[in-house]
């Protein structure tokens, strides 16, 4: 069968080599001029440095299928993200651990007395917290929250944290020891030659063509026995219940001699700070040196229109809407959808990854049973 694909990220990508090694062919489309979707990265032509041109991107996983995929097409240099957050005037260790409590607190508490004393502070007159504050309120208490949260929460969605789902905070560990690895997950790396050459080796197919500067639309749909499309759910149906609200990001660029911050990700939590984070590339790659360092201040904000759209906000109108567009995607003849925005959800790049590999599996095992796709 002939694919049509749009989006040349993780999800169009796996999507693609998947049915050509099952003797199909696939055209993915992508309407910017690269291919690794918002996981692209390219060498600074001044520094040399591996930059993440869509915001700072840290491989982890816990998917045995997933990391064993990814090293099958490049080198996944091991590391450990730390990050970092500036409040009040002081630096703090996240995620909180044992050492930011100590530090917030004053005090020198061990990992079963801090247990205790976060349990006295968190509100356990909450059962079924509601939001993102009910949420860290149940879990450590106000001063935590405040400190950590509540700001950067506010500016990162522009809302107040009580709009905010629960599930948000729920990425997050809180510990009582003094590990500040930011992820749980067993395997933690990065590249060694970015995402955009992993991606590119998994196109590198000979039943795979890749068009760039070149949208996909439902008139290209007809070239093709099927569609898969990863770009917004809402654009494939022109936007005809309105349109699903996002996030998007302005990076503003520093450029330094040597060591701009110490680390790769420091966060600012305090509401008068009006960017979210500053993450310092050559961070990323602590196996290259570099002489120079290209950092960039994060500032979060309402897409409009014609912006990049980067986090689903999946607030209770969004989600009215999802239901009617999902609804719609149901009955959708010959597409699949798939990817962080073709599904509209907040998707990690494993998750991405397993979730493609499982609907090429779907889409393989219908075709060999002789169902319509
Ligand atoms: P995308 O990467 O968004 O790719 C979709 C592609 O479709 C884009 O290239 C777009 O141009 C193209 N497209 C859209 N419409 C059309 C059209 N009509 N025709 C042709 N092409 C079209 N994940 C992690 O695991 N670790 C991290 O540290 C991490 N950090 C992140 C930081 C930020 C700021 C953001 C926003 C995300 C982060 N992620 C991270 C998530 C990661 O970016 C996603 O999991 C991944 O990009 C999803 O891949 P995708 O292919 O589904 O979507
Ligand atoms: N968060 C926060 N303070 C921080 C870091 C995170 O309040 O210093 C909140 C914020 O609402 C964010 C969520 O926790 O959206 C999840 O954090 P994560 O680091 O997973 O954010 P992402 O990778 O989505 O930027």
């Amino acid at each position: 069968m002939k694919f049509g694909i749009a989006g040349a990220g993780f999800s169009g990508a796996v999507l693609a080599r998947e049915l050509a090694e099952a003797g199909h062919s696939a055209v993915v489309y992508d309407s910017r001029d690269h291919i690794a979707g918002n996981c692209h990265t390219e060498r600074d032509p001044d520094t040399g440095i591996m930059i993440h041109r869509y915001g700072p991107h840290i491989f982890h996983t816990g998917n045995e299928r997933v990391w064993d995929y990814v090293n099958g097409f490049g080198t996944m240099q091991p590391y450990n993200h730390r990050v970092r957050s500036t409040v009040g005037g002081r630096v703090y260790l996240l995620p909180v651990n044992l050492l930011t409590i100590n530090q917030l607190f004053g005090t020198t508490l061990n990992p079963a007395e801090a247990k205790e004393f976060i349990a006295e502070q968190a509100d356990d007159s909450i059962d079924e917290p509601r939001n993102f504050e009910e949420q860290a309120l149940k879990m450590m208490g106000r001063r935590l929250y405040e400190a950590f949260f509540e700001g950067y929460t506010r500016k990162q969605w522009g809302l107040p944290p009580t709009q905010i789902p629960a599930s948000v905070l729920k990425r997050l560990p809180l510990r009582f020891n003094y590990d500040d690895s930011y992820f749980n997950h067993p395997y933690q790396a990065i590249p060694r030659d970015g995402y955009t050459a992993i991606v590119a080796n998994i196109l590198d197919h000979p039943a795979i063509e890749v068009r760039l500067s070149t949208p996909y639309t439902p008139a290209e749909h007809d070239d093709y026995d099927h569609s898969i499309w990863t770009g917004p759910l809402d654009a494939w149906f022109d936007y005809r219940h309105g349109r699903l609200g996002y996030r998007t990001l302005d990076f503003e660029e520093i450029r330094a001699e040597g060591d701009f911050q110490g680390c790769s990700v420091m966060n600012y939590g305090d509401l008068d700070v009006p960017f979210t984070r500053i993450s310092e590339h050559k961070h990323f790659a602590p196996w290259e040196e570099h002489e120079g360092t290209v950092a960039f201040r994060e500032f979060s904000r309402l897409a409009e229109e014609d912006d990049i759209p980067y986090y689903p906000i999946r607030l209770a109108d969004d989600r009215t809407l999802l239901d009617q567009y999902l609804q719609a995607a149901a009955e959708e003849p010959r597409v699949t959808f798939a990817g962080r925005l073709g599904t509209y959800r907040y998707m990690d790049m494993d998750v991405t990854i397993a979730e493609a590999l499982s609907a090429a599996d779907q889409i393989k095992s219908a075709i060999a049973g002789g169902e319509k796709i």
